[in-house]
């Protein structure tokens, strides 16, 4: 434990004593009240008690640690709002079993981790340690299967608290991901007018409290890498994708030969590979591009459904 010496005297200094005082920064180094023991003395004071008693607990101990876990905890929970009755399950999905924090009918946290990562990582997202219950309750397991079916869900303000409003635009573009399709960072970037911010949308996708109910296995990288998942544990983004029906093999095989778009000789559009819209294309009538630019430049135009450029 040490003593914060330097702040009771900065504050007896500031507080106490009338005698006049240089701001503690400019103080020379050599100024002898710094070493004078007498200077620790209870500061003689006349007049508000909660002042003596600020005075007096900034002379105690400081705690261990400079930022005390319980008050950052307490912080948090003031930034997040108080989560009563917060509470966890497991459930079994057809790709893999997750747990699931909830509180009243609202999610708050899914993870395909163990048990105590989950516990773990809801105290440090959700700001509280949730308590096992015997089951989720139907209704959140429905939309929980609902969404893996493939069916948008509506997710709650309240479900994604504590998230930025450019963690909530991201994941807001992730949901809008039809299941079976997928989309890069960077096109996540550019949907939410962040076209720089690729980086930062990985992060976002990362941190995702929701993941299925919010499809962000949904997202990859440019260069047909997967990317991290935030599933964790038994979601694997390569199951999850191909449970959809994604043709990764196929997909990574473009990417490696540095083709980004296919087009339709019949339609002169193009899209990215996996868009519904060229999902029966006849192979003899479908075209590769290398870039945007390439395929505009042959006459091709944009896809609307899947927005490639
Ligand atoms: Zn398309």
């Amino acid at each position: 434990m040490k003593k914060l010496k330097n702040l009771g005297d900065r504050h007896s200094c500031l507080s106490f004593g009338g005698q006049e005082c240089l701001p503690h920064d400019d103080l020379p180094h050599d100024d002898p009240t710094h070493d004078d023991p007498t200077h620790d003395d209870p500061p003689r004071v006349a007049g508000d008690p909660a002042l003596v008693a600020l005075a007096a607990a900034l002379r105690a101990d400081a705690p261990a640690g400079i930022i005390d876990p319980a008050f950052r905890a307490a912080l948090r929970a003031e930034l997040v709002g108080s989560v009563p009755d917060l509470r966890y399950a497991p459930l079994a999905t057809p790709v893999g079993q997750v747990w699931v924090a909830f509180a009243g009918d609202k999610l708050r946290l899914i993870s395909g981790k163990t048990e105590a990562e989950f516990v773990a990582g809801a105290r440090q997202v959700v700001g509280a340690a949730p308590a096992r219950a015997a089951e989720v309750p139907a209704r959140l397991a429905r939309r929980i299967l609902t969404a893996i079916a493939g069916q948008r869900q509506v997710v709650a303000a309240d479900e994604l608290a504590g998230l930025t409003p450019f963690q909530r635009a991201v994941l807001a573009q992730a949901q809008r991901i039809p299941r079976g399709e997928v989309r890069s960072y960077a096109w996540i970037a550019r949907a939410v007018g962040q076209p720089k911010a690729v980086r930062a949308v990985g992060t976002a996708l990362a941190r995702n409290p929701l993941p299925l109910v919010i499809p962000c296995h949904r997202v990859i990288r440019t260069d047909g890498a997967l990317g991290h998942y935030s599933g964790g544990g038994q979601l694997r983004k390569p199951d999850i994708l191909a449970y959809e029906g994604v043709n990764l093999d196929q997909l990574q095989a473009l990417t490696r030969a540095g083709l980004r778009f296919r087009g339709s000789r019949n339609t002169k559009i193009f899209c990215l590979p996996t868009c519904y819209s060229m999902k029966h294309a006849q192979e003899r009538h479908t075209v590769y591009f290398h870039s945007a630019d390439e395929a505009v430049q042959q006459g091709y135009r944009p896809c609307k459904l899947c927005r490639p450029a």
